[in-house]
């Protein structure tokens, strides 16, 4: 294609011959909703065993050719991130500790056998990608532009080891403010699956971890709760994570507490980030494993006063009620409490740039 160049990043370009009209992106942009609308272009990169990573490009957003035998659709060699880009009101377009998510990105790729991505090329591709689409954040307050990194394997090849040739893309969604005013508490069932065993791949952000939790979740909608919490697999007693995001317990005594990255937990960048932020607003934080009955009884005893969840699509989101098969429970007064709205808004402060930020997480583009 003539359109073609490769710039110094090593990034060919090869620009959309027929970008969405100014009108039909205003419209999504004005009220993007989550995960739904995909932006022009896509960032991909091919790796296989002899040449390594290779042919860079940031190319037209649309349907990927698979070789009906590619390993992923068989054996689900598969893992994925999720980060947000944010427009400051100065103009300029920052990520939230992208290096984070390369890591992490990483660590998925070995627990999964895929190759490597070094940090720099990863961080290099989600610019390229919010560079190539820097028109496409939303108009609204609150929202951002949500970044989908991911790998899959790509050789055609139904023997069982892993694959020789993979994909990585990056694909874009402009995404609103998950919560229009605030967070509203939300309400959760403990399922009586088990989403990762000791061993397992619990710590890898991989799209099987997602399959195998989506009866459970839909069993939470079916009984009118809005997400899925699990307990962990050998005692079915201690509480691990939701579905996609990690949780936290505020105590009377003024401690945080959250289940300890033993392996069956995703380590997330927002648990990480709340962490210290907590410690910053004097708290002390506990990583320590914290049972489900426990949590009941602190519940209706005062002892744990609010309880929230986190992750980077909803932010932090206050629980408000618990339920299992033996009956349900509530969480302080079942709104957001006091601790999760002053964490919430200090880390949102942070990533938006309305504050200065004192832990280097901001990552600027422009
Ligand atoms: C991605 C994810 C999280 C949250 O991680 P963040 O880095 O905070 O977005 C938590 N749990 C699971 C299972 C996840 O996949």
């Amino acid at each position: 294609m003539a359109s073609t160049a490769t710039a110094a990043s090593g990034f060919a370009h090869i620009p959309h011959p027929a970008p969405r009209p100014v009108e039909e992106r205003r419209a999504v942009l004005a009220n993007p909703g989550f995960g739904t609308v995909f932006t022009d272009h896509m960032v991909a990169i091919d790796y296989d065993g002899d040449r390594g990573w290779h042919s860079a490009r940031v190319e037209p957003y649309g349907p990927i050719a698979l070789d009906p035998a590619a390993a992923v659709l068989h054996y689900a060699q598969e893992i994925f991130e999720g980060l947000k880009a944010y427009r400051f009101d100065d103009g300029g377009i920052a990520l939230f500790r992208p290096a984070a998510n390369a890591a992490r990105f990483n660590a998925s790729a070995r627990r999964l056998a895929m190759p490597e991505l070094p940090e720099a090329l990863f961080v290099e591709a989600v610019r390229q990608q919010v560079l190539a689409d820097r028109d496409w954040f939303p108009t609204v307050a609150g929202g951002s532009l949500y970044l989908r990194p991911f790998m899959f394997a790509s050789e055609a090849f139904l023997g069982v080891r892993p694959a020789r040739a993979y994909r990585f893309l990056v694909i874009a969604s402009p995404a609103g403010n998950y919560f229009k005013s605030g967070a509203p508490a939300v309400s959760i069932w403990v399922s009586d699956y088990t989403r990762a065993a000791p061993g397992g791949t619990g710590a890898a952000k991989c799209g099987g971890n997602y399959a195998a939790s989506l009866v459970p979740t839909a069993e939470a909608f079916a009984r009118g709760h809005d997400q899925v919490l699990f307990l962990d697999a050998a005692e079915h007693r201690w509480i691990e994570e939701l579905g996609g995001m990690n949780l936290f317990f505020v105590m009377a005594d003024g401690s945080l507490v959250t289940p300890p990255l033993a392996g069956t937990i995703l380590p997330g960048i927002t648990r990480d980030s709340v962490i210290a932020l907590a410690r910053e607003a004097g708290l002390t934080v506990r990583e320590e494993r914290y049972a489900l009955d426990q949590w009941r009884a602190d519940a209706q005893s005062g002892q744990v006063l609010e309880t929230f969840a986190c992750g980077t699509a909803a932010v932090v989101t206050p629980v408000g009620s618990v339920a299992d098969r033996d009956g349900a429970f509530t969480i302080g007064s079942g709104g957001p409490g006091q601790v999760t709205q002053h964490l919430r808004q200090r880390l949102v402060a942070i990533q938006r740039g309305e504050v200065p930020d004192p832990h280097g997480w901001v990552h600027r583009l422009t």
